[in-house]
């Protein structure tokens, strides 16, 4: 396997210990999440370009698989569908009702608002869009699953749109607790990170958070799951607020309407898209703690 990561990150539980949560490299980059009730064997994936991965540790574990959730139709989301191929009868397999036409195997449409119970784990299902339409994002006590819309440092491209929505989603998500880890479906953490410390280097959360996935990601662990306390303080695209990132983008003039966020928002997901921020030179990174040297 040529993974980006080559140790992932430790299992843990959630929803109060009726599931623990198994990462599961997959692809060049993706995160397969695998979801282990510890009382029956019974789990669900949620998402992934493929299935061998999670079909392989399921039978070695001796689990069950029960369920699948996709949070959007992205072929390296729906692709474990795919390959489970006659498997995908036995399932349940939870999607965007709005998608419906696009998800093999759907077997419960799911709407903005709903709430599914998986081995007697309460899983609240939100749609957030922006990524693409029909996205959505489960969520449980201790997680969200949130596939390409918020990442660990940064956000999923806007394909479908608008940014006003994508803001939106991002907003929403940001108002979970702040110890929810967030579960995102791709390693891109010091890419992000990068992007972020180009527009607001004078925070030094985000110094030190580039410090500690700078040291975990060059010894091959994983920076994803991050918490939903680490994003609202690091990541930039929950923090239109930020004086420093607006002024970066040039959004300085903009007033304190109710729309400027996603107007701060929409600036910054284009100037990330330039990718500018990738020529930026890893001495520019702040990865000694200056600090320390008085
Ligand atoms: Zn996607």
């Amino acid at each position: 396997m040529n993974h980006v990561v080559q140790h992932p990150s430790a299992p843990f539980p959630i929803a109060g210990g009726a599931l623990v949560v198994h990462q599961i490299p997959m692809g060049h980059d993706n995160l397969g999440w695998l979801l282990v009730s510890p009382r029956t064997g019974g789990c669900a994936v949620v998402d992934g370009p493929n299935a061998l991965p999670y079909l392989d540790r399921i039978a070695a574990e001796g689990w069950q698989l029960r369920a699948v959730f996709n949070t959007h139709i992205h072929g390296d989301h729906i692709g474990v569908n795919h390959a489970l191929g006659d498997q995908l009868r036995d399932l349940q397999v939870y999607g965007a009702a709005k998608t419906r036409d696009h998800i093999p195997g759907l077997t419960d449409p799911l709407e903005e608002g709903d709430s599914v119970t998986f081995e007697g784990a309460n899983i609240d299902v939100w749609l957030t869009e922006g990524h693409i339409n029909g996205h959505l994002s489960f969520i449980t006590d201790g997680a969200v699953f949130c596939g390409d819309t918020l990442f660990a440092g940064g956000c999923g491209y806007l394909f479908d749109g608008p940014p006003a929505t994508m803001h939106a989603s991002l907003q929403r998500l940001a108002q979970l607790p702040g110890t929810t880890r967030v579960c995102c479906a791709h390693e891109y953490t010091m890419d992000n990170l990068r992007f972020a410390w180009t527009v607001e280097p004078s925070n030094p959360d985000l110094a030190a958070r580039i410090r500690a996935v700078w040291q975990l990601r060059a010894a091959g662990g994983c920076a994803v799951p991050s918490t939903i306390a680490q994003e609202r303080a690091t990541n930039p695209f929950l923090r239109v607020n930020s004086r420093t990132i607006r002024s970066r983008v040039g959004a300085l003039r903009e007033s304190q309407t109710s729309n400027d966020g996603a107007e701060v928002f929409r600036m910054l997901r284009e100037h990330k898209d330039l990718g500018r921020h990738k020529t930026l030179a890893d001495s520019a990174l702040p990865l000694l703690d200056r600090r320390r040297n008085g």
